[in-house]
């Protein structure tokens, strides 16, 4: 049966990780979290004294530091739990997903030369087909011709509800407000910056799962996915 590409892009906890996730893992094929690779860099900036208090991004000191961060990513530990990002050999899953990265993250990825690198992997990790990648600019850049192109959006208080909840139940102390903030403040960095900006494919599907259960929303992928692999 043929292996294709499918691209799901969208605005700051949309809900496109769950829904890529999801299915990857009815389909059997790879799923690849593109933001945790954006997070893994700027956990590295941070560490490394590259962004100031400020937020001001060294973007030359990084650029020149790209060649020695390597990104991986490890099977989950439990039956349907989520995989884990390796930061140069070290599990950062739970570090970057932390305020201090989202709220760092998208300068990071508005530098062209991060973009060209992470760019390059994630195509290198699509050339077989049989993946699902989810992110900001997978069906316009990374794979401009994947079969199956979803773009996802709700309301910035219901992504930023669920991105609270999803934080206080690993035990973050944030206040709504406050991711409320985040995630306002990320799509509008991500919509307007030069490089590859968030925005719909012209051949993507849009889905708004605002009112939508987790079930209704696996019904219906399932669905433009097999349409796909039969075309
Ligand atoms: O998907 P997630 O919210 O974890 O992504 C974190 C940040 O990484 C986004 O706000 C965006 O700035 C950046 N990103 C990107 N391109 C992608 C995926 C993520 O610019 N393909």
């Amino acid at each position: 049966m043929k292996r294709i590409t499918v691209a799901i892009d969208g605005y700051s906890s949309s809900g496109k990780s769950t829904m890529a996730r999801r299915l990857a893992g009815a389909t059997g094929y790879r799923y690849i979290d593109s933001g945790a690779m954006y997070r893994a860099v700027t956990l590295f900036a941070l560490d490394h004294g590259m962004i100031s208090a400020t937020g001001e991004v060294d973007a030359e000191a990084l650029a020149a530091a790209l060649p020695s961060i390597r990104i991986d990513f490890a099977p989950a530990t439990e039956a349907g739990g989520q995989q884990h990002t390796l930061l140069n050999g070290t599990d950062v899953e739970t570090e970057i997903r932390r305020l201090r990265v989202s709220n760092a993250v998208s300068p990071v990825a508005a530098i062209p030369a991060v973009r060209r690198a992470l760019t390059e992997i994630q195509q290198a990790m699509g050339r077989e087909g049989g993946i699902v990648m989810d992110g900001r600019d997978i069906g316009t850049t990374v794979f401009p011709h994947a079969e199956l192109k979803i773009f996802v959006n709700a309301s910035a208080e219901t992504r930023a509800r669920r991105r609270f909840k999803e934080m206080m139940e690993t035990g973050a102390q944030v206040s709504y407000e406050d991711v409320l903030a985040n995630v306002v403040r990320r799509d509008h960095i991500d919509e307007t910056r030069a490089e590859s900006p968030l925005r719909k494919a012209d051949d993507a599907l849009e889905l708004d799962n605002s009112t939508m259960t987790l079930a209704e929303q696996d019904a219906w992928l399932m669905e433009q996915f097999e349409k796909r692999v039969q075309a």
